[in-house]
C-alpha cells in the first residue's frame, strides 16, 4: 500500500518493536485483528453458523493455542496438523480431518485419539476408515465431502465443475454414497463442501452457498437423511493487492439470508448444525511479513531493494502460489513517509524468481529500512519452501495487545509426539527399495 492509513503509527510501533526484539525476517500476527474479524463473522453469520478454523491456513502452535477457546471447531488436513491442534489444546472431538490422500496410519491415529469427524473423500477411504474403526471397536462419525458440478465466476481457486480429486462428484453420489452408508463402523453425520476460495464478490459467494444448499438438500432428500452437521467451505477472500476492496460481509449475509432461513425451516434440517469453515478470512489480514532491506542497487534505470526474506519465507507474496501473473501484495514502509518512488523488491535468494514486488510505489527506501507486507497471516510460512537455499527460518511473533510473544516454531512438528516421519510408528510405509 502506498499511502498511510490512520492506524499505521501504532502498527508501525509494534512492527518496530518486533524487529528490535526478535530480528527479521519475521511473521507478525495481531490477535486483536483476529478478535475483531471473529466478532464481525459472529455478528453477520453467527445466526446460522458456528465456525471452523482451517488449520492449514496457519498452523502456528501459539496461534492455534490462542484460537482454541475462541472458535468452535478446527479442520485439519494431515496427521501433523491434527497433532499440532491436539498439542495446542483442541479436544480431538472438535476436529474434522479432510484431505484427498489420507494414509492408513493417519486415519488410525486420528480415530484412536477420538477425532470428531473424518471427512471422507472417496469410497476407498471410507472402506479403510470402516476397517480401522472396526479394529478399534468404534463407530466413527464421518462427513462425506461432495464436489459440486459448478462454481460461480469470481473464485481465485476453484475445485468444482471440473475433474477434481476432492470428494464425491455430485454426479456419482447416487452410485457411491450407498456404499459408504452400508459400512457398519461409520456413521454418516453429514456432508462437507469446499469447492472454491479467495472470492471478493458477495453475490458469487451467495450463489455458491445456494449451490451447496441445493446439493445438501438433494442428497439428504434422496437418501432420507437428517444430517447432524453440514460444513460450508466459506470461500471468503481477502484483499491482497492494491486496488482490491475487502469483502462486505453484510452483503453476503443479506444475500443468502432468505436461502438459509428457508433451509433451516425445513423439518429435515431441524437438528442440523451448520458450520462455516475458513482460514484466510479469519487470520490473513491479521498478519504481516516484516523484512529489512539489506542492500540497494541501482540497475539500468531501476532501483532494487534486496531484502532479508523472500520467496523462501513467503511464496504467495512472490506470486508463486496459484497466481497466473505476479501482482504486488499490499505493503508499506515501516515508519511511513510520502510515497514517492517506484522500487523492485527482491529476496536474498540466487534466483530471479525471488521477487516480492515489481515497481511498487513507496517512500524512498534505504538500506536498513523495514518493509511490512500485508495479508500475510495465512499461507505464509508454511506455504513456503523454507529449506530452499538454507537461510535461517523466519521468526514468528504473536502480538496480544501490548504483549509480544515469540511464536517461532522449529521445523517439523514440535509437539509432544514429535514429527510425523515415515517408518517411525507409521503403519503404511513406502515400499522398501
Ligand atoms: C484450505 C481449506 C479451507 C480454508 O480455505 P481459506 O481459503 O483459507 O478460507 C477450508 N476447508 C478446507 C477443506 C480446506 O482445505
Amino acid at each position: 500500500m502506498s499511502t498511510r492509513t490512520a492506524d499505521e503509527p501504532s502498527l508501525d510501533a509494534v512492527l518496530g518493536r518486533v524487529a528490535d526484539q526478535f530480528g527479521t525476517p519475521a511473521f507478525v500476527y495481531l490477535t486483536d485483528a483476529i478478535e475483531q474479524r471473529l466478532a464481525e463473522l459472529r455478528a453477520r453469520m453467527g445466526r446460522w453458523f458456528s465456525f471452523s478454523y482451517a488449520a492449514k491456513s496457519n498452523p502456528n502452535p501459539e496461534l492455534l493455542r490462542w484460537l482454541a477457546p475462541r472458535v468452535e471447531s478446527i479442520d485439519v488436513s494431515s496427521l501433523g496438523e491434527f497433532r499440532l491442534a491436539r498439542a495446542a489444546g483442541w479436544a480431538a472431538g472438535r476436529a474434522s480431518f479432510t484431505g484427498p490422500g489420507k494414509r492408513d496410519f493417519e486415519i488410525e491415529e486420528a480415530i484412536a485419539d477420538g477425532l470428531g469427524e473424518l471427512v471422507v473423500e472417496s469410497v476407498r477411504e471410507a472402506v479403510v476408515a470402516d476397517r480401522v474403526a472396526r479394529a478399534l471397536g468404534r463407530v466413527q462419525s464421518v462427513l462425506v465431502r461432495l464436489s459440486p458440478s459448478r462454481i460461480p465466476k469470481g473464485f481465485g481457486d476453484q475445485m468444482a465443475g471440473r475433474p477434481s480429486p476432492f470428494g464425491l462428484d455430485i454426479e456419482s453420489v447416487a452410485e457411491e454414497l450407498p456404499r459408504i452408508l452400508a459400512l457398519g463402523h461409520l456413521r454418516v453425520a453429514g456432508f462437507h463442501i469446499y469447492s472454491g476460495t479467495q472470492c471478493l464478490k458477495p453475490e458469487a459467494i451467495c450463489e455458491n452457498y445456494r449451490i451447496f444448499l441445493e446439493a445438501f438438500r438433494t442428497v439428504c432428500t434422496d437418501f432420507g437423511l437428517a444430517p447432524q452437521r453440514l460444513v460450508f467451505g466459506s470461500g471468503l477472500g481477502i484483499p491482497y493487492h492494491p486496488g482490491d476492496s475487502g469483502l462486505d460481509l453484510a452483503q453476503v449475509a443479506d444475500g443468502v439470508a432468505p436461502d438459509l432461513e428457508g433451509f433451516i425451516g425445513d423439518a429435515r434440517f431441524q437438528q442440523t448444525s451448520l458450520s462455516l469453515e475458513l482460514g484466510r478470512f479469519l487470520v490473513g489480514e491479521a498478519g504481516y511479513f516484516l523484512t529489512r532491506i539489506i542492500s540497494i542497487k541501482e540497475s539500468r534505470g531501476s532501483r532494487i531493494g534486496i531484502c532479508d526474506g523472500g520467496l523462501n519465507n513467503h511464496l504467495p507474496a512472490a506470486g508463486r502460489f496459484g497466481m497466473v501473473i505476479h501482482r504486488n501484495y499490499r505493503m508499506h514502509r515501516v515508519g511511513g513517509g510520502e510515497a514517492s518512488e517506484k522500487i523492485d523488491l527482491v529476496g536474498p535468494l540466487c534466483t530471479s524468481i525471488d521477487r516480492l514486488a515489481s515497481g511498487v510505489l513507496l517512500p524512498r527506501l534505504e538500506e536498513g529500512d523495514l518493509v511490512a507486507i500485508h495479508g500475510s497471516g495465512a499461507y505464509g510460512l508454511t506455504a513456503s519452501p523454507l529449506h530452499f537455499i538454507s537461510h535461517p527460518l523466519p521468526r514468528e511473533v504473536l502480538v496480544e495487545g501490548p504483549r509480544l510473544r515469540d511464536a517461532t516454531r522449529a521445523l517439523g512438528f514440535d509437539d509432544a509426539k514429535g514429527p510425523v516421519v515415515m517408518g517411525q510408528g507409521a503403519k503404511s510405509r513406502p515400499p522398501s527399495p
